[in-house]
């Protein structure tokens, strides 16, 4: 496992893969392989209800999240209406965030836009027309317009 991934999720449910084998269902969205295979991973619990049950709630670091990865199987359900650098709502441009499992994609129609993501992501990126801006749930972020710009927020989730 990795040091430096600090992003953790709660363990919501688990549900087996095509050989069996069992994934956690994260509240982000993603799934993680929870395998006992000693001696690489010794996780005796993961096979029985009673243990499974016993790591409900349990976080475990996302390297999915940490990539800006939006879940697979995730579709769109609403959109904002299109902004520019005059009708901005001013809470975007203060540190907010999104619902748990709810994921956003912020759209870039012309111009530039800076995407500020705070800790544990802490990346800064400017979007354009090619560069969309990935929102991770619960993870605390804002947005500055860079001159002129139009953009809209799709919102994603589980279906
Ligand atoms: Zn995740």
């Amino acid at each position: 496992m990795r040091e430096d991934v600090t992003v953790l999720r709660p363990i919501d449910s688990f549900h087996q893969d095509p050989i069996g084998d069992w994934v956690a269902d994260l509240r982000c969205g993603h799934g993680q392989h929870v395998r006992h295979r000693p001696p690489f991973w010794e996780r005796p619990w993961v096979l029985t209800a009673e243990g499974r049950d016993g790591k409900l709630g349990a976080e475990l670091p996302c390297v999915l999240c940490e990539r800006f990865e939006l879940p697979a199987g995730h579709a769109p359900y609403k959109r904002t209406r299109e902004f520019d650098e005059h009708s901005i709502p001013s809470g975007l441009l203060k540190d907010h965030s999104t619902a748990a499992g709810v994921w956003g994609v912020i759209h870039v129609i012309a111009g530039r836009l800076r995407y500020i993501v705070e800790s544990p992501l802490a990346r800064e990126l400017v979007l354009d027309e090619t560069h969309d801006g990935i929102v991770v749930p619960e993870v605390l972020h804002r947005v500055a317009p860079e001159g002129s710009v139009r953009f809209f927020v799709e919102f994603h989730r589980k279906p």
